[in-house]
């Protein structure tokens, strides 16, 4: 494409709004522009990047045995009232009415729409296993639509949902998907991780997330450096905690601590580290039932975890009118001892505690020294928190570390969840009609060609990994003088017919300009053809990654720049 008759509307300043490097870049080389928040138009370079990584997919999927599809972003409020997902998915599901007053939704995901389609046409055993997927733009009210195309409410994603006879089969399924993310990954030129998840709001019996590493990344994740284990910190298995060698029980002591409302407040007051203090959160678990949570000072509860353990599906922390019906402490006071007609549940590091400092359960005081079984009683212990560094790997034991990453990808084993349901059945070989087994495997493709930017660029820009640049080479004429303009045309013609996607920069700009824009647009090899070159019959290949310059013989040039492609991709 030539640079004159093109759309690449570039920013010579950093946009204001982007808070993330990819969000900054994909607006300064003109590939997206917001509509509203969180809804962005594809400008011309922004969409070759997004094709690139679609055709990956597709040729993965593809090759993995899946079958391409493609669903209607509308579907009716009646699919998903058969699931309970109409309410359960709340506010992030948008809803529209049509001139009948019939309602329907704007597919956020399709697991509905997919079982109804197997439901009513496939029959029999033989016609398992079958995967579809399709690539399809997905709209979620997200409550806080940001990063550019991280989250946005209207989105690209390829989804796939697998149909399975039996577990062996479904595993089967599942393990073909998640090699498949893992080549997908690998060919964009992504480091990635694949981590133990959470199921979430679509529930399941097992899932895996495929996190890009990113400091900027939403998620958080634990991993140990001695095995492969790696998992988001919400879902990280943690077993009970050894007490630490017992200690002597202190004699419980009543102390004043005005105003620490705060958990660093009281450590501060007091001058103890965190790990000494356990806080007491309290939930409300029922109409007018609360439950204490007891968890380490140093620690996070984890909402997700505790909501496992008391098989319920919504937990809110309690209202302060609520707590006071309970007790006579303000929030920030409230602590186990003397509390009354309340279940209390303890984190497993706070089961394995000593000696340490709660709440007093009046205003402005806490109680040093509170001992569990001596002081007061608990209702049970559990993994109530989520991990952090330092906790013990299940695997290995070995203390775990942390990295921040961005979730690309997720694969989930539903299991019969949306079959039994939905009445999705089949006949097996004697007859018998069985759910079929299912699971269901998401890709955000905006967020792949976001989270490459995340990590490959430097101060002047982007540096795209080849597989999914939107232009492999980025020619870069600096003389005006008619020898060069034919050079360059010649070699743009050249390179293009030998299938090379070839940006040429043809405007009628200074030199330092159209270098800079090279850089800022980051394709990652640049050839500068100029007067001086010409007159040793060389040009100059830049690896825009190294920064690696190397000089090519006119002639040799597209061929040089094929075979790196080759190498490279
Ligand atoms: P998140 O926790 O980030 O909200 P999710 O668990 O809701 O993600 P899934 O329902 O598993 O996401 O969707 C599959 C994939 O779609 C995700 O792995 C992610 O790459 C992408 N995705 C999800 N929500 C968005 C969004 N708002 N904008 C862009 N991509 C998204
Ligand atoms: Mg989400």
């Amino acid at each position: 494409m030539r640079m004159s008759q093109s759309f690449i509307p570039t920013m010579r300043q950093d946009p204001g709004e982007a808070e993330v490097v990819s969000h900054r870049l994909m607006l300064r080389t003109g590939m997206i522009r917001k509509v509203a928040a969180g809804i962005y138009s594809y400008l011309p370079l922004g969409l070759r990047a997004i094709r690139k990584v679609e055709n990956i997919i597709r040729e993965e999927m593809n090759r993995a045995g899946a079958q391409e599809v493609l669903l209607p972003v509308l579907s009716p409020a009646e699919l998903w009232q058969e699931t309970g997902r109409w309410d359960f998915y709340g506010k992030e599901l948008f809803r529209i009415r049509d001139r009948h007053e019939r309602d329907f939704c704007l597919g956020p995901t399709h697991e509905e729409v997919i079982t109804d389609l197997f439901r009513r046409e496939v029959r029999s055993y033989r016609q398992l296993p079958l995967t579809m997927y399709q690539i399809q733009t997905k709209f979620r009210d997200e409550i806080r639509p940001r990063f550019g195309l991280m989250r946005g409410r209207e989105f690209i994603m390829k989804d796939a949902y697998s149909f399975d006879q039996d577990e062996t089969g479904a595993k089967h399924s599942y393990q073909g998907m998640y090699d498949a993310y893992c080549r997908i990954f690998t060919r964009t030129g992504l480091k990635f991780r694949p981590v133990e998840a959470d199921t979430g709001l679509i529930g399941g019996i097992s899932s895996h997330e495929f996190m890009v590493l990113a400091n900027t990344g939403e998620e958080l994740i634990v991993y140990d450096p001695s095995s492969q284990y790696a998992a988001n910190v919400e879902r990280a298995h943690l077993g009970p905690a050894e007490s630490a060698t017992p200690e002597t029980h202190d004699m419980l002591e009543k102390v004043s601590t005005p105003n620490a409302t705060s958990v660093e407040d009281v450590c501060t007051l007091l001058k103890v580290p965190l790990t000494r203090l356990v806080k007491t959160l309290l939930y409300q678990t029922g109409k007018k039932d609360i439950t204490a949570i007891l968890i380490r000072g140093d620690h996070q509860a984890n909402e997700i975890k505790i909501q496992r353990f008391l098989g319920i599906h919504e937990l809110n922390l309690a209202t302060p009118d609520l707590v006071s019906q309970f007790t006579s402490a303000p929030l920030g006071f409230v602590g186990p001892i003397g509390l009354s007609n309340i279940r209390v549940l303890a984190d497993y590091a706070v089961a394995a505690m000593d000696n340490f400092i709660v709440g007093g359960n009046e205003p402005d005081t806490h109680y040093l020294n509170a001992n569990l079984n001596r002081d007061f009683r608990i209702d049970g212990s559990g993994d109530f928190r989520q991990a952090q560094a330092g906790d013990p790997s299940p695997i290995t034991g070995n203390p775990m570390e942390t990295a921040r990453g961005i979730e690309v990808g997720h694969v989930f084993m539903l299991g019969t969840k949306y079959s039994e349901q939905m009445g999705a059945t089949f006949l097996d070989a004697q007859g018998h009609s069985l759910p079929a087994i299912m699971g269901c495997y998401g890709i955000g493709v905006g967020r792949t060609v976001a989270s490459a930017v995340e990590q490959n660029h430097d101060e002047k820009g982007i540096c795209w990994p080849i597989p999914i640049a939107p232009f492999q080479i980025h020619i870069v004429t600096v003389s005006t003088s008619e020898q060069t303009q034919k050079v360059a045309d010649q070699l743009y013609l050249d390179c293009c017919s030998q299938g090379l996607e070839v940006l040429m920069d043809d405007r009628n700009e200074r030199g330092g300009v159209k270098f800079n824009d090279a850089d800022l647009l980051g394709m990652p090899y640049q050839i500068v053809i100029g007067d001086k070159g010409l007159a040793r019959n060389a040009l100059e290949i830049k690896d825009r990654k190294s920064g690696q310059k190397t000089d090519v013989p006119l002639s040799q040039a597209c061929q040089w720049i094929h075979d790196k492609i080759n190498e490279n991709s």
